[in-house]
């Protein structure tokens, strides 16, 4: 049983540092052998089989009554019932779970059902949820007011955080969400090089202003359409698409629009495909062309920043960016983001330059007491450790578990963020993610919820853990992942 279908890539990769990432994140060969034609037609049939099973198995019956009932009525109020696509569970079949309230790594629905969470919000959840010294710095503020629309030393003290922890940033301004944050960065690599075009990576996400919806799927370095209707082939026509790891190709983009592209815009370690690590030679890559080529380069580090490292992924990385975008994890919960990066590009952001950019709700006390209180906590000895620690433990128990099964799966971490594709990989970039079978992800995604574990509703998130997860949650997470590798 055991081995035919042990197709699994680097079980090190836990281990994963800077100084070995480009030879192990999810490199390696292959190490066993195909599986024979009729172990694959019993799967198959197998498959099949569960595929047209009901949903649920009746020793783990999830009660949804009421979040279906609160769901039926969100659809008649709200485009398709949510306020963020993901949340819908269109991927993965099935109707979303309704939360009520959320504490450390657990979130609770309107059914009473508990899980152990491995979204955290999608990321601010770091310390865990409604973390009660944040709690507590946030009912203080409460009464203070929460807007005040005029300045207020809460900003110089978040500020003067980010820029003692990161290394690109000398000076920051502070947003709303990180898709505020990465268009105002695009416009201030323009207004700073005088050029239009941009490059970015197929599969990374920079949250949804026009210039940036452009996937290109066919991963050929081309002009960009856009990815949405709405979005005019104008604001995409200056986008351009590179593969993820793939120097050579940047190079060539580089090489054929000379002096043209404004900066380079990046994952520094890629969650919106699912996990993907860079190797150190694309980042050090990056920054010799750009810096050749005299374009910028951002790093989006509003999902890795302060999840990687302290002072995010360009600390881990040891390459240091011209701009850094933040988000999630600095507003703790509330609605932060944030960029920054070089004194003198900063210093062409309005008032202090001519380039534009203003917020109603920007810096407001509340937000900052938030992300004051969050990285103050990361900011302790041993958060990372913890972080890492913990990650490892659950992405080897999952790999192990999935391994013993006889499923394809190849998969990582580093700190507080993993991943695992269904596939014997190595995934080095989206169109690799894309072989990663899907169908068996919503099954998987389904029989972990059954078993109280809440992971990201789609094959193409990385999973996070917080300072709140302890040893029993990840062992609890791995003997349910042992059962539902089991059954897929
Ligand atoms: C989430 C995310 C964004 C968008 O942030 P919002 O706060 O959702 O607007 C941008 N870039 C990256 C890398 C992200 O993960």
């Amino acid at each position: 049983m055991l081995g035919v279908w042990s197709h699994i890539y680097l079980p090190q990769v836990g281990v994963c540092r800077a100084s070995m990432v480009a030879h192990t994140c999810f490199g390696g060969a292959p190490v066993a052998s195909r599986p024979s034609a009729q172990r694959r037609n019993a799967r198959q049939a197998a498959l099949t089989q569960a595929v047209s099973a009901p949903p649920a198995p009746a020793k783990t019956q999830l009660k949804t009554t009421r979040s279906e009932e609160v769901f039926k009525e969100a659809l008649t109020l709200l485009p398709g019932g949510v306020n963020s696509p993901v949340r819908a569970f269109k991927s993965v079949g099935g109707q979303p779970i309704i939360f009520d309230h959320v504490s450390g790594p657990y979130c609770f629905d309107v059914d009473g059902n508990k899980y152990i969470d491995y979204v955290g919000s999608w990321g601010p959840a770091i310390v865990g949820h409604a973390h009660p010294e944040v709690s507590e710095a946030l009912k203080e503020q409460i009464y203070k007011g929460t807007s005040f629309g005029a300045p207020c030393e809460l900003e110089n003290v978040l500020a003067k955080m980010v820029i003692e922890r990161v290394p690109s940033v000398e000076v920051v301004r502070f947003v709303n969400s990180g898709t505020e944050a990465c268009l105002s960065a695009l416009r201030l690599m323009r207004a700073h090089t005088q050029r239009d075009k941009v490059l970015k990576f197929v599969g990374c996400y920079h949250g949804h202003a026009d210039s940036f919806l452009v996937q290109a799927g066919s991963g050929v370095a081309t002009l960009g359409l856009p990815d949405s209707p709405g979005v005019p082939a104008s604001s995409t026509a200056t986008t351009l698409t590179a593969t993820y790891n793939d120097l050579e190709g940047v190079r060539k983009v580089f090489e054929a629009n000379k002096g043209e592209i404004a900066g380079v815009i990046l994952e520094p370690v890629v969650g919106n495909s699912g996990f993907i690590p860079p190797t150190l030679e694309f980042l050090q890559g990056l920054r010799e062309v750009t810096a050749e080529d005299g374009a910028l380069l951002c790093f989006d580090e509003v999902m890795t920043g302060f999840r990687i490292a302290k002072g995010c992924a360009q600390e881990y990385f040891g390459i240091t960016p011209d701009l850094t975008t933040m988000g999630k994890v600095i507003g703790g919960g509330l609605p932060v983001g944030a960029y920054g990066g070089r004194r003198d590009i900063m210093q062409l952001v309005a008032p202090a330059g001519p380039m534009y950019q203003a917020g109603t709700l920007s810096g407001n006390p509340l937000a900052m007491v938030a992300g004051i209180k969050t990285l103050e906590i990361l900011g302790r000895p041993g958060a990372y450790e913890h972080l890492d620690a913990v990650t490892g433990r659950l992405i080897n128990g999952l790999l192990d578990a999935g391994r013993a099964a006889g499923h394809a799966l190849c998969g990582g971490h580093i700190s507080g963020m993993f991943g695992f594709f269904f596939t014997e990989g190595p995934v080095t970039c989206f169109e690799d993610a894309e072989k990663a079978d899907r169908e068996k992800f919503g099954r998987w995604h389904r029989g972990m919820l059954e078993r109280g574990v809440y992971l990201a509703p789609s094959a193409y998130e990385a999973g996070f853990t917080s300072l709140a997860h302890t040893e029993e949650d990840i062992d609890r997470t791995i003997q349910a992942a042992k059962e539902v590798f089991a059954e897929l």
